[in-house]
């Protein structure tokens, strides 16, 4: 597979306009305008689809899976991610988005929330072992994850190895429902319902365990017209009742940034969402500017997932239709409802089973005696250029721009301060030389 496959965020070329709106947000610097159209540098992108939401174009695009896509199983799970509750108005309780979603074509849904307890109760537990590094770092945002592999490689070693909420849902439901039809497991397809594209890549390209349980995902938005029609036909009971078993309120609350924190009763943790602000916190803990922080909870988006960006309702509403919702769910705390049993009675399935990799950002040369060069000659450039970082070379910033010259991705006069002052240069030039040869 590809480093471009692996990505779930895609260009549509013919749509680009070349404006550079999603080259400023980049936070990884990935993005570089070229022939006036966007490019995205796979090795640098981390998924978190902050270019989706600033492309006025909808040139940037989520890949998911298409719903039809659930017929390749005989039987098919729902696993909605808790952010799914909180696009409707008027919904009653949250069996009747499962009830949508059985009479959709799901045989099963499987609350992602449930499998957020047992992350959850996992998580309190290794954070009482004497060889836990402090902070420990949330492994929920696969885009955070991915910020990690590439920015802040030091790290890795806090990632807390537990799996996110999604894989543990879609190992608990395809053994449920395995024992209790008596099917094989590969009859089971899991499909996730998910609010960003960073899962899907997740899905595809694991971060910490070799191969996921979940066999695609469906975005929020490509299911949310027709769920909507089935609630509005909704009527509860019938044979194509869900078969629910009851997460806990708390479960449900990681969809909002300081959920996870909450749930998994720790008073020294720290809930951060918003790329920026998170890159911004792990930097803190790199420099040690944090010595009594316990839990560091970074979710990519703002507002945590029910802000993804391939939603269909405003943060807010969202957030607090699922406050609202959630009254009827039990409240008791995730030490009085989830056992240390029930996390070990899922053995492995619930930890990490490989070992995060930094991801090595492009290399300037393999041969380190050139590569020392070409930072001196990216240093030469960069002292020319003027320090603006306005983006219209097509680079992100001047820093960029010498290394994208220096990488051969680029040219001194793509930058227009640079391209002024040569054809100033060249004008005078040209007064000098008329009137030279007037004399
Ligand atoms: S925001 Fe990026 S992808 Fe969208 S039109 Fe502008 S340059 Fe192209
Ligand atoms: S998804 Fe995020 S990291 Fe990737 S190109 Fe878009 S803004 Fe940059």
């Amino acid at each position: 597979m590809s480093s471009k496959d692996l990505h779930s965020v895609r260009l549509d070329k013919g749509k680009c306009v070349g404006c550079t709106a999603c080259l400023k947000r980049c936070p990884t610097e990935a993005i570089r305008i070229r022939k006036g159209r966007a490019t995205i540098i796979d090795e640098m992108c981390i998924d978190c689809g902050e270019c989706i939401r600033v492309c006025q174009q909808h040139a940037k695009i989520a890949v998911t899976d298409p719903l039809s896509s659930i017929n390749r199983f005989k039987y098919k799970i729902a696993l909605p991610a808790p952010t799914l509750y909180g696009q409707f108005k008027k919904l009653n309780d949250i069996s009747s988005i499962s009830r949508g979603l059985m009479r959709m074509g799901f045989s099963d849904v499987f609350d992602v929330a449930r499998g957020a307890d047992i992350a959850s109760r996992a998580i309190m537990e290794k954070l009482k072992s004497p060889s836990c590094p402090h902070p420990l770092i949330s492994s929920a945002c696969p885009a955070v994850l991915r910020l990690i592999q590439v920015r802040f490689p030091e790290l890795i070693d806090n990632v807390v190895d537990v799996r996110s909420p999604m894989e543990i849902a879609a190992t608990m439901a395809r053994r449920e429902f395995c024992e209790k039809h008596g099917v094989k497991p590969e009859e089971v397809g899991c499909f996730f319902i998910t609010p960003c594209a960073s899962k899907a890549t997740a899905i595809r390209n694991p971060i910490g365990h070799q191969k996921s349980a979940v066999d695609g995902a469906i975005s929020i938005i490509e299911i949310y017209g027709l769920l909507s029609t089935q609630l509005r036909r909704d009527k509860p009971g019938g044979d194509d009742e869900a078969d629910h078993k009851s997460c806990t309120a708390l479960g449900i609350g990681w969809a909002r940034s300081g959920g996870e924190s909450l749930a998994i009763e720790e008073e020294e943790a720290l809930a951060v969402d918003g790329i920026e602000n998170v890159s911004r916190v792990l930097e803190e803990i790199e420099n040690d500017r944090l010595p009594d922080l316990k839990y560091f909870e970074g979710l990519a988006c703002e507002g945590g997932c029910v802000g993804g960006p391939i939603v269909f309702e405003n943060v807010f509403i969202a957030r607090n239709r699922i406050r609202k919702l959630v009254v009827d769910l039990p409240r008791e705390k995730i030490s009085d409802a989830v056992s240390v049993g029930d996390v070990r009675e899922l053995g492995n399935d619930v930890f990490f089973d490989k070992p995060i990799q930094p991801v090595e950002s492009l290399k300037l040369d393999q041969d380190f005696a050139e590569a020392l060069k070409k930072m001196d000659r990216i240093e030469e450039i960069r002292k020319k250029l003027p320090g603006l970082d306005c983006g219209s070379c097509g680079s992100p910033t001047c820093q960029a721009l010498a290394e994208d010259i220096v990488r051969g991705y680029a040219q001194e006069l793509d930058c227009l301060f640079l391209l002024k002052q040569r054809v100033s240069e060249m004008a005078k030039q040209m007064v000098e030389i008329s009137e030279l040869t007037r004399e």
